[in-house]
């Protein structure tokens, strides 16, 4: 027998039709692949076994039962609120969870235990885009569909290896390209990637160069009259001043020359069907908001937006990072898409969720939290399904700043992580193919997940170990789910709560959903209204969500060029792992592409430190090191050196590369950047 379910990998958010005996198949129907899967989808099959699995909760590091281990949390994370405050205790969640556990963790802490202080591994994902999206278009809106990527007559790649971290996209763009040879590719990326292959033009910016190549392209569009002026005038502000802020940039503060950055203002300005594709490296920066507002200036000054084939497109990494944000799973927001700053919101929410304490302002973002750790601020933690301990900057200060916090919890379905072993308490949970939920992909398009194998050992679904903690800490009637479909019932009818504030997000027509509609639900994307017909895109009829109902142009300015000694680092993914390796690792296949930690260094640069093809580089910063084998390489451009991010200190004794990476966050999004660190150098 076989279930259609979702690929828990990247947030494209295939399709996958699965087996109990591991036999894995692209679903031919799932408007996100049509039945493609990449390797790392195809090779789910052979990540689903027991080996590693945490099959029972632990106390202290001994097996217990799961009354001791749940009333031990609810009374730690109780006994920290009545002698600290909410704010003493906070949860670190993820973009893996399925939009149900999101839910009912944000139900908990925001409205129940009375602080923000949820924020999610989604910040170091795509948060720069939700703050630049709320700046635009006064909500957080993906306003095309992935038909807009086949339709484009040029696609801008900015900050993306697609080819790698998105491939099923990658293949649908490349489909089209074949099928229609005029389509143009333009990669904007500091190295050259799988990616540039497909691309008609690469280029090759220096390390945050993205804001004066889009400034640049905002004042060659006013001054060679490409302004739909007629949009701008009806629906968008600050106009003026972003394009007087973008002729105070200068474009070879990007790193190109006057004369490809003019080949590519002509392309763009010259063709109509255009969609900007951007991931991490515009997310990943310390003005990653700014890059974002950049590129969404030149799509609303031409109202190239929300028509077909035309748009920003933000392309989340994980599999329910939009799930997150429409739930309210950063501690900047409330669920639905609505605003803690805002008292009216507040007050919706809390009198739906019938809340006797909800938080009041936003709450840590995830740097602001582990620093909060640090300072012996944090009293109760728990973090659900992901590894910061790895995955954060300085990464082994993250670690120390876990290990300081009284009283931590950690729900995995891995019973050895980097971040498991600092936990007093371990809680074991259900993995893919073995719980059920949704998740929202890349195109606001909410897909069923399925169970289709049975749950190991004594493991819980997240969302029903969040309840039972719940209920333990006083709020049974609050938590008294049966079901992932009774919270997602719950989730739509808040939607409805929520139409009063006329946002964007609405799935207040799933609200009747019925046990059995939810068990055959298909994909479907939001909105999802219940009084008329839904629609698949945003803003050609310029309708924003600002007070006034129009969008903003966003003034911004370009770094200057840094000149300093030493590498930019930029860390990112392989085409073949995921995340902290805890399921990709276990594949053979998948392990063959790439077998270690490794840097890209310039053959130059490697010829100046001494360095032969495959020897080890030591990579050095704020007293931390990482020791890697060098892959000398005109991929990267001289002074510039990529590693991937996967390797933990239980998989290689390099450990996290993230470690060497310092601390720097965008100010307005809180995301931190992990793309243009300052390290040293040197063979080891
Ligand atoms: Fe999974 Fe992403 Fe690959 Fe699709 S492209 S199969 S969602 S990892």
């Amino acid at each position: 027998m076989s279930t259609c379910t979702t690929c828990p990998y990247c947030g494209v958010g295939c399709g996958v039709i699965a087996s109990a005996d591991g036999t894995i198949k692209g679903d031919p129907d799932h408007p996100a692949n049509y039945g493609r899967l990449c390797s790392k989808g195809a090779a789910l099959g052979e990540t689903i076994d027991l080996d590693g699995r945490l099959l029972a909760p632990r106390i202290g590091g001994q097996n217990a039962e799961w009354d001791s281990a749940i009333n031990l949390v609810a009374h730690r994370f109780t006994d920290a609120i009545r002698d600290y405050g909410p704010d003493s205790v906070a949860f670190y969640v993820s973009g893996q969870l399925l939009t149900e556990d999101y839910y009912v963790a944000n139900k908990l802490m925001k409205g129940f235990i009375g602080s923000a202080n949820i924020d999610t591994n989604s910040r170091l994902c795509m948060a720069s885009s939700v703050a630049g999206h709320k700046r635009a278009f006064g909500t957080d809106t993906v306003p095309g569909t992935y038909e807009d990527l086949e339709e484009a007559d040029l696609i801008v790649l900015v900050g993306s290896n697609l080819a790698w971290c998105h491939p099923v996209l990658h293949q649908r763009i490349a489909a089209a390209k074949a099928a229609r040879p005029g389509m143009r590719v333009v990669n904007i990326d500091p190295r050259r990637t799988a990616t540039t292959e497909l691309a008609d033009l690469h280029l090759q910016i220096a390390p945050d160069g993205d804001i004066a190549v889009f400034n640049g392209l905002l004042a060659h569009l006013a001054a060679e009259g490409h302004i739909d002026t007629a949009y701008v005038d009806a629906h968008v502000g600050g106009f003026s001043a972003a394009v007087a802020a973008a002729e105070c940039s200068d474009p070879r503060n990007s790193g190109l020359s006057t004369e490809i950055l003019r080949q590519f203002y002509d392309l763009w300005a010259g063709t109509e069907k255009v969609v900007t594709v951007y991931s991490q490296g515009v997310n990943q920066s310390a003005c990653g908001t700014d890059k974002v507002n950049a590129i969404l200036n030149c799509h609303l000054a031409t109202g190239r937006i929300g028509r077909p084939g035309m748009g920003p497109f933000s392309i989340t990494g994980q599999p329910n990072a939009m799930g997150g944000r429409e739930v309210g799973g950063l501690a900047n927001m409330l669920a639905n898409h609505l605003d803690i700053e805002n008292a009216d919101h507040r007050a919706t929410v809390q009198g739906f969720w019938g809340s006797p304490t909800l938080c009041t302002k936003p709450g840590l973002k995830a740097v602001d939290l582990f620093q909060a750790c640090a300072d012996g601020k944090i009293q109760a933690l728990w973090i659900m399904s992901t590894n910061p301990a790895a995955s954060m900057p300085d990464a082994a200060g993250v670690a120390q700043a876990i290990a300081n916090v009284p009283f931590s919890v950690v729900s995995d379905i891995m019973a050895r992580t980097d971040t498991g072993d600092l936990a007093d308490v371990l809680l074991p949970a259900a993995g893919w193919g073995e719980k059920d939920g949704t998740v929202t992909n890349s195109e606001r398009r909410i897909s069923r997940q399925r169970a289709f194998l049975p749950v190991p050992g004594q493991a819980r679904p997240d969302w029903r170990i969040i309840c039972d903690v719940a209920r333990a800490m006083g709020h049974a009637t609050a938590f008294d789910y049966d079901s992932p479909a009774a919270i997602f019932r719950e989730y739509a009818a808040l939607s409805v709560a929520a139409q009063s504030f006329g946002r964007d997000f609405d799935i207040s027509g799933l609200t009747d959903l019925t046990d059995e509609g939810y068990a055959h639900m298909n994909p479907v994307q939001w909105p999802v209204p219940a009084r008329q017909k839904g629609r698949a895109r945003f803003f050609a009829d310029g309708a924003f969500y600002h007070p006034d109902g129009r969008a903003r142009m966003v003034p911004v300015a370009a770094p200057m060029a840094q000149v300093t000694a030493g590498f930019h680092l930029n860390t990112g993914r392989i085409r073949d792992q995921w995340h902290t390796m805890t399921r990709t690792g276990k594949s053979a296949r998948l392990g063959a592409h790439m077998a270690e930690p490794y840097v890209e260094i310039h053959p130059q640069d490697a010829k100046t430190l001494g360095l032969g093809p495959a020897e080890l580089v030591e990579v050095t910063a704020g007293g931390e090191r990482s020791i890697l084998r060098a892959l000398p390489t005109d991929r990267v451009a001289k002074g510039a050196l990529f590693a991937p991010m996967h390797w933990t200190r239980q998989r290689s004794a390099a450990g996290p590369v993230n470690s060497v990476v310092r601390v720097q966050v965008d100010p307005v999004s809180g995301q931190p950047a992990l793309k243009s660190g300052r390290v040293s150098a040197k063979r080891f």
